[in-house]
């Protein structure tokens, strides 16, 4: 992947909410009561989404109802939507309270992949319309999971991918990333489903990406991968957490994790 304005010397944060936590119309409007406390204190803020929860899944459903073989192309034609469908909203509810704010899809965010339909990478990143935004006092919202490719067609990152440009976007400005989800952090196992599995106050990349490899679905291996190789500051944390006491840092070097990287084996 290579970073335009890698060497910018922006500073601020990325948000991504995932599916759960944009689930609903209200928790939308709780997400950019959020967002505006940030964006009003004057910190420069990116706010990544997620199709709200489930979305993703109907279009999949509704595609598969049209026939045996689907075209790649399509489909990420198709899946695109779910996200653009928050951003929207979110950004009209931003400036329902007072905050301007603008949606952009994957593509009109500069996000460059190669044509890896339904698993695109991310090649490049112009930053010039999130630029744009800020010389505006625009908070961008942005749709995750997506990009455009050499052709100009629509590509997507694979499940999950919402992280990945997240954290992309937060390497591409210098920002640091909060990832915010339907858990408090990184467990030592999912939560959801191993009883006993313990929280983590800071857990390292490379055990992250590990753990990510094996099924922990908190956060997407290749946003992990962007965040170990140009240092992004990442934290995890249940959407709407005010202490981040409570949440999971990823970090270089995670003392805890090394006394019990065991639970991880
Ligand atoms: P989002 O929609 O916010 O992207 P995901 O469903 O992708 O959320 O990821 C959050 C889920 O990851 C949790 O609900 C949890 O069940 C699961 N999970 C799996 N392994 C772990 C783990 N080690 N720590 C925390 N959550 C985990
Ligand atoms: N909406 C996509 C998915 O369900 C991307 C994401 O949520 O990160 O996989
Ligand atoms: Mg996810």
């Amino acid at each position: 992947m290579q970073l335009v304005n890698i060497t910018s010397t922006a500073k601020g944060v990325v948000h991504k909410y995932g599916g759960s936590s944009v689930g609903t119309p209200e928790k939308i409007k709780a997400v950019a009561a959020r967002v505006a406390k940030v964006a009003k204190s004057g910190q420069r803020i990116v706010v990544v989404a997620s199709a709200m929860g489930g979305m993703t899944d109907t279009l999949i459903a509704l595609a598969k109802d049209m026939g045996e073989v689907l075209s790649p192309r399509e489909m990420d034609v198709l899946l695109s939507t779910g996200e653009q469908q928050t951003v929207s909203l979110m950004a009209m509810a931003l400036n329902a309270l007072g905050v301007p704010a603008q949606s952009l899809t994957g593509w009109q965010c500069g996000i460059r992949t190669n044509g890896n339909h339904t698993r695109a990478r991310i090649t490049h990143i112009d930053t010039a319309a999130l630029e744009d935004c800020f010389s505006r006092g625009v908070v961008p919202v942005v749709a995750g999971f997506q990009g455009i490719d050499g052709h100009g067609d629509i590509t997507t990152l694979g499940r999950g991918g919402s992280d990945t440009t997240a954290v992309a976007l937060a390497a591409s400005l210098g920002f640091d990333c909060d990832i915010y989800t339907d858990v408090d952090g990184v467990y030592t196992a999912d939560p959801r489903k191993t009883a006993g599995a313990r929280k983590l106050s800071s857990v390292s990349y490379d055990d992250m990406i590990d753990m990510s490899q094996n099924g922990a679905k908190v956060l997407e291996t290749r946003s992990v991968q962007i965040a170990k190789k140009y240092g992004v500051k990442l934290f995890v944390g249940r959407s709407l957490c005010e202490n981040r006491a409570e949440g999971t840092y990823i970090v270089a070097e995670a003392a805890e994790m090394k006394k019990t990287a065991r639970a991880f084996l």
